[in-house]
Formats: C-alpha cells, structure tokens, sequence
C-alpha cells in the first residue's frame, strides 16, 4: 500500500505519480544493513514480531474481548510499560483514554503531532489536560515550520497533494515518534470505518512496528460521550459547533445535518483518513 494513499485519520486518494511507496520504502525486515529499525524493533530490548510473540498477541487479544477499556489499559501498562506510549490528536476517543490512563498510569507518555496547522482550540485542550490532570502532553514536531514548509514548496501543499502534507508533517514525524516504543494505545472505535472494523484489541502494528492497543475498539460513539458527560472529561469545543472530526484547520469544516460524520475532513478529496490507522 501506498505510504500516501490510504483512502479512509490518523493520509488516500490523490496520490501524485512518483510518491514513495511502501514497496520501495525499504523495511527493516528487509534491509537492516540500510534502514535504521523502528518501533519495537529499536526498543531496547528490542521486541520482535516472532511468530510466538504474535501468537501471544492474539491469545490476549481474544481473551481482553469482553474485557472494559480500563482492564484493557491496565493489562498494557502490567504488560507492556515503561516502554507504552499513546499519540493522540485530542479527539474524543482520546480524550477518554487519557482521563482513564490519568487514573491507571498517569506516568504514560503521551504526545501530539503537532502539524503547525493546528486549531486554536486543540492546542488549549493540551494545556486544560495540563491543569486537569498533570498530563504534559509532549509535541512532536515536522522537521520545518509551515512557513518554511510553504515557502519550499511554492504555498500550502495541503491545497495540491494533501496525502503528501499529511505524510510529511504527520506519517513521517509519528514514524519517528515510534522509534523504541513496545506498544502504544490506539483511540480508534471499530464502529468508525470498515477499516478500523477489522481492528483487533491487541495486535502487530505493521506500519510502525509495535504492538498497538486499541481499547474503546468495542465501545460505541454514545458509551464514549455518556463518560465524557457523567466525569466532565474536557473535549475540543468545536464537537459543539458542527465539527464531529477535527483535525488540521485547513482540512477540516463543519458538517450540516445528514452528512457523514467525516464529510469535514479533506473535503473535496478523496481523503478520509490520514493514514495512521490504515494498514
Ligand atoms: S490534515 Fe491537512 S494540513 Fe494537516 S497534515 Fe494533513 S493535509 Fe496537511
């Protein structure tokens, strides 16, 4: 699959001839002696997707079914810490993990690519998770600001090739961001796509190379805001004004009535997802 074009949040449609592909993005199964590992493989231990290990994965995966989000989360910290970590884009799927990894293991680390497109009122809910629950969520940053980033590439690449902008200051930084980590804890809902359907609860990141956990993947929109309503946990404003997906401002409007709840994100392409959780 193409590195660019995954075609459903955490980059589809669109992609420019001669963009990079997985299959001539060398893997570090596929060539150590050339490519720095990622992910598990450069924790240290490292952590190997042996055919043992993913069979362990699966049996967990099996048995934390029936499992609650907070047991799934607590078996991933006993498991799997310090070497968890989660990224998180403040949606509120996320939002609800952190308020319950605030009460099981504030210690997690936490961080947020941080595109430089950013709304205004995300980059205040990093700091409302400061006050509320001590949480530093840490930034993870592209390798140019935006106006650097613009000015190189003749204006904002978002409007032309939005799979390239969201491999370049999301995919690239997250690859990085994955570097040494064992597992870390997905916030996605199998509800959400046909895509994320298939996602187990406990399973072997390809993409990034480490094991994700994916806790609310059987919980429903109305569970997740039923909790975020009884234990007050903060969430992004603009959920209240039209925007049930925010993301960067420049791809992301409010949605009338009857739209599909990510008609909002990368209107006017192909795109629905920008790659994170696409396999
Ligand atoms: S969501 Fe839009 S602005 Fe943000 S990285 Fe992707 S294309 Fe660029």
């Amino acid at each position: 699959m193409n590195l660019y074009s995954i075609s459903q949040d955490p980059a589809g449609g669109n992609p420019s001839a001669g963009t990079p592909s997985s299959e001539n993005v060398p893997t570090q199964a596929q060539d150590s002696a050339q490519t720095p590992a990622q992910g598990a493989l450069a924790a240290d231990p490292p952590l190997e997707p042996t055919e043992s290990l993913l069979a362990e994965l699966k049996r967990d995966s099996d048995r934390l079914e029936s499992a609650s989000p907070q047991e799934i989360l607590r078996w991933t910290v006993d498991r799997f810490a310090p070497h968890f970590t989660m990224a998180t884009a403040f949606g509120p799927e996320g939002m609800t993990i952190i308020h319950m990894l605030a009460e099981i293991a504030p210690e997690t680390p936490i961080f947020n690519l941080e595109t430089g497109y950013q709304f205004k009122e995300t980059l205040e809910l990093r700091e409302t998770i400061k006050v509320r629950y001590g949480i530093e969520v840490e930034y993870k940053y592209p390798e140019t600001t935006v106006e650097e980033y613009e000015a190189a590439n003749g204006g904002p690449v978002y409007k032309t090739d939005p799979n390239r902008c969201c491999f370049d200051r999301k995919l690239s930084v997250l690859h990085k961001a994955a570097r040494g980590w064992h597992a870390w804890a997905s916030a996605i809902r199998r509800d959400q796509s046909e895509d994320r359907a298939k996602a187990p609860i406990v399973g072997w990141d390809k993409k990034f190379q480490l094991v994700k956990v994916s806790p609310l993947a059987n919980w429903t929109k109305k569970e997740v805001w039923d909790l975020i309503l009884k234990e007050s946990i903060p969430y992004n404003p603009l959920h209240d004004q039209g925007f049930p997906s925010v993301g960067c401002f420049p791809c992301t409007r409010a949605i009338a009535a009857g739209e599909d709840e990510r008609a909002g994100r990368w209107s006017g392409f192909q795109k629905t997802e920008c790659g994170l959780h696409s396999s």
